[in-house]
């Protein structure tokens, strides 16, 4: 996707289970940056019930959509050039 180098080489993920989209990048092997819509996932504010959600750890669904996005190499994976 031409427009993806606006965002710093993020790309778009769809958590399987809630459905929210964020953004999502792979900085290095061991390191997925993942920035959040300002509405989040439902799961992960479900869990987080009344709590601000940076406390708690980012819904599992989404980290598998994110997991199998970099394994298919829909992420942009800048570090592996
Ligand atoms: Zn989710």
């Amino acid at each position: 996707m031409s427009d993806s180098s606006l965002l710093g080489g993020l790309s778009g993920v769809t958590c399987d289970q809630c459905g929210v989209a964020v953004l999502a990048g792979k900085r290095s092997a061991m390191q997925t940056s993942v920035q959040w819509p300002s509405g989040s996932c439902a799961v992960l504010l479900s869990s987080a019930a009344g709590r601000p959600p940076a406390l708690v750890p980012t819904c599992g669904f989404l980290r598998d959509s994110i997991d199998r996005a970099a394994h298919e190499g829909r992420l942009d994976a800048s570090y592996d050039s």
